[in-house]
Order: C-alpha cells, then structure tokens, then sequence
C-alpha cells in the first residue's frame, strides 16, 4: 500500500513538459528580452500553461517575472521594455493535470534562487527520478522547500553544493552526479554566465546557436532549433548527452563532457509528436522522420493490394501533426493526400490539454469532417499516436457518421504505447494507455481489440524497427520504454513491473 501510495503520489505532483531559453548578448548596454519573447513564442508548442524569464541587469541584480498563460500574454510590449537586461532565460511550462497548485506561480519557471551568498536562476525540462530521495536528504540537512516540484528540489540542491564556492562548472558538475532522470537545465548566475546541461541520456532535446553582427554577439541556448531560427540565429550544433556548456557574455563558448554513457536515450516521442517539424533534434530533421515513417507504414500496409479499398482511396491527415507523415504515405501508395478535416486553430492541442472531460469537448469543437472530400470514400486516415484511444476513436465516428466516409482505415506513425512515461511526459498511467490495458487483457490480439474500441475498420501501427529506421538511430541511441517497458533507468523500470502488477490484480 505504502508503495501504491508512492506511485500516486509520483502522480500527483506537478510534471513538466516543458520549454526552455537562454541568450546572452556581449553588449552591456543592450536588451535581450525581445529574443526571448521570439524564442519562447517559437518554442509555445511545448508549454502554454505559463510563461517565465530572468533578466540580469546590470551590477548583477536578476528580474524575474512569470504569469500564467501563453508568451504572447504574459510577455506584453510594456513588460518586454520594463524588463530588460543583456543576458536572461525564459521557460514554458506544461503541468499535467490533478497537480496540487497547478495554476500557482509557486510551480512556474524561472526558478530564482536567492540566499545571502548566491544567486541564481535556472529552467529546467524534465523529471528527476531519485527527487525522493535528494529531498529527503536535503530535508534531513534542514533545508525548507515551498513546493514539491523537481525544480525547487533541483535548485535548492544547487544552492547547497554552491555554499562557499563559486566554481560554477564544479558545482554543476557535482550536481549531475548525484541526479538521476531526465533534464535539460539552463541556468545564470548573477555574473552573468549561462550555463546549459543535458542529462547523460540525453532525454530532452537542447541545442545552442549564436548571432554576430558588426555591433554585437549573441549566443543562444534552445530546447529546440526552430526557436534558434526564428530569433534569426545559426544553428550551432546540440547539446550532448552528458554535457555542460557554458556561454558567457566575456569569454564566447565552453564545453565540457562531464558524464560519458554507454548508450543514449533520446526521446522517440519528439520526433513522432512533441517537436515542431522544422527543428532539427540530434542531428536528424523532424520532418525528414515524420515522413519516413509515413512512406514505412505504406510499404507495411497490406490494404494497398486490395483493388475495391484502393481505387476508393484518399489519405487524409488528422491535423496538424498527422501531416508530415500523411504526405510520406501518400507519396509511397501513390494515392491523393486530401485535407478531409477542418481544425479550429483556436483550440488549443488536446494531449496536452489537462482534464479528460475537457479533452472530449475540444475534439467535437476542434475537428468538422467536410462531407464533400470524405463522403463514400475510404479514408485512410493518419495520425502520430495513441494515447488514451478516446480522441482517435471521436476522429473515426466523427468521419463516418457526419463525414459519410465509407470505411476508415487509421493508421498510426508510432508503435503502440504501452508503458507510462516517467521521464516528463503526461502518459499517466497504464490502466489509461488503450495499449497499454488492452495488452494485458488480450495479450497477442490487443491490437484487434483496440480496434473494435476505436471503431476502425482496420488498423496498422509502426512497428519499432521501422520507427528507428525512419529517425536514423538505434535502438541503444532512443528511448522505446513507453513503447516495450524497458527503462533506460533501473531506478524506474522497478516503478514499471510495480505498475504492471497493479494493473493486472485490477483486471
Ligand atoms: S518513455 Fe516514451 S515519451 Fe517518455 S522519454 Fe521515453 S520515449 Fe519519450
């Protein structure tokens, strides 16, 4: 009980998904806050429940300033010029639904850091698995925390290392010895410097790139390159695995490679889903991933030989994600790619939206079928995932009922997810996951019986061999936990086999 208990209580505290950036200018006398509104507005896919920067002012004072909402409403003209400095560090941030506090400014981002002897202010994306027991021990060393947050916990941590010293990469690299989980972290001090650490693993995507003009240089750190090109910025390279880089408005960039893994475990979910097509995360294109694996699902798909589905086929993307890996699809079944869903773009995401009953309203009030495009027709019909099953099965119904379709064949670009995350994202639990609880279920013929629920009339997911074809690593490069419940951490593949009992004495 007491570790059901844990679980839950796992659960129940805030998670980020998060985004984060940092520039730094050479330029005393000139502001950056304007490159971190266009940086945090390109990076808004990854987290729009609040908004947060850090600005250094001159004589080493930090500003921070964070409000609930998209960058657009927090970071309004007036803020943009009131604060202002040459050197600072935004965050959006995405807290999963049930969190105590969610809407709190307690649990928003840049967390500022400050005691008598040091200041500080970092960004943080990620999940620190052994955050149990780094607050235990910092509680037993007295320290008071004001929320239950990875981050505080994280900087508090930070702070104590720091006492009596201010060798900052020894301080960093310290800390990253002692964690456990999933982070990209930014962090400035009130010197000045920007600091940039990837976990050994390299869950979470970071990237840096800079801007030199004739008057000034720029150096930018990024959760992903898109926001690096939208600030008008080059492309440097990423972040890697293990790594601290420091940027400095004095000295240009440093590096170091503090911790070297024997493997890596880069998020295969950034390239199915979360990242934004036009970034380019370790070295591959998003877009260039997302098609491929929409040309490997039509090489695998046995309804292409069946003359009566094909001759009546159109492949039709669920927007916006489904796009990239329609248009791959199409091209290989040489079929017409057809927009046949028309999106309300002012409803926000629906994996990320938190609470399910509002998760079920957005898909009606997101998504119209348009009758003349599906009517008759079968739609091959693509999307990136499925997580909960009940959005993709309110697309399927919505598609024949008020679209007329005659059969819908879904096809999916990630393999089904069966296993929760715990390394940052909202999957949050197995019992949720259709996968994941119709496998235990039906064991080999879940898949039949998650298309019955769905109403399809057939499905095809990708298998994870094509999946790691189509992203252009291996299998020792990804993370696939949520994917086949191996965890790179062994700390949380324990958590796992917990949560599979669970679920199985359940059923
Ligand atoms: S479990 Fe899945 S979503 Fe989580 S980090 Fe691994 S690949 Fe990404």
């Amino acid at each position: 009980m007491l570790k059901v208990r844990r679980i839950r209580q796992m659960r129940e505290k805030p998670r980020e998904h998060c985004a984060i950036f940092g520039v730094t200018c050479d330029d005393i006398g000139y502001s950056v806050s304007n490159f971190l509104y266009r940086g945090l507005i390109a990076l808004q896919h990854r987290g729009q429940e609040s908004t947060g920067i850090s600005l250094l002012k001159t004589g080493g004072n930090i500003f921070t300033y964070k409000k609930n909402g998209l960058v657009s409403k927090v970071l309004k003209e007036k803020i943009i010029s009131q604060y202002w400095g040459n050197v600072g560090i935004g965050h959006n941030r995405y807290a999963t639904t049930g969190a105590v506090g969610f809407n709190s400014s307690l649990y928003m981002q840049p967390f500022h850091f400050k005691n008598n002897e040091i200041e500080f202010s970092m960004a943080f994306n990620g999940t620190i698995a052994n955050f149990d027991e780094i607050k235990k021990r910092m509680d037993e060393m007295g320290r008071i925390f004001i929320t239950d947050t990875d981050t505080e916990v994280l900087a508090q941590l930070i702070g104590s290392i720091a006492l009596g010293t201010e060798d900052w990469p020894e301080i960093l690299k310290l800390t990253s010895k002692l964690l456990d989980g999933s982070y990209s972290l930014i962090l400035m001090t009130s010197k000045g410097d920007i600091y940039a650490i990837r976990d050994p693993l390299g869950f979470k995507p970071l990237c840096i790139g800079e801007l030199k003009t004739e008057q000034r240089n720029l150096y930018f750190v990024a959760s992903e390159s898109c926001a690096i090109d939208s600030v008008g910025g080059f492309f440097l390279r990423d972040v890697k695995p293990g790594e601290i880089v420091h940027l400095s408005h004095q000295k240009d960039i440093h590096s170091e490679l503090i911790i070297n893994s024997h493997r890596t475990a880069i998020c295969q979910f950034e390239y199915v889903y979360f990242a934004r097509p036009d970034s380019i995360l370790d070295n591959v294109s998003v877009a260039e991933a997302r098609l491929q694996l929409g040309i490997n699902l039509a090489k695998n798909d046995p309804i292409l030989k069946n003359p009566e589905i094909y001759n009546n086929a159109i492949v039709v993307p669920v927007p916006d994600s489904g796009r990239s890996v329609a248009v791959g699809y199409a091209k290989e079944a040489k079929l017409p790619y057809i927009e046949g869903l028309m999106k309300n773009r002012y409803v926000h995401r629906t994996f990320i939206m938190p609470g399910q009953s509002k998760r079920k309203i957005a898909v009606k009030d997101k998504l119209n079928p348009i009758k003349n495009i599906v009517k008759d027709k079968d739609v091959i019909l693509l999307d990136d995932s499925i997580v909960r099953g009940t959005t993709t099965q309110q697309i399927v119904s919505l598609l024949r009922e008020k679209g007329g379709a005659k059969r819908v064949h879904l096809r999916i670009s990630c393999p089904p997810i069966i296993s929760p995350c715990y390394m940052g994202i909202d999957f949050p639990t197995k019992n949720e996951l259709i996968a994941g609880r119709l496998q235990l279920q039906h064991g080999d013929n879940y898949l039949k019986a998650i298309q019955q629920v769905i109403g399809a009339d057939s499905l095809v997911y990708q298998t994870i061999d094509n999946l790691t074809q189509a992203i252009g690593k291996t299998k020792n490069e990804l993370c696939l936990a949520c994917l086949t419940g191996n965890y790179p951490l062994k700390s949380l593949q324990k958590l796992a086999q917990l949560e599979d009992s669970i679920v199985k004495s359940r059923i």
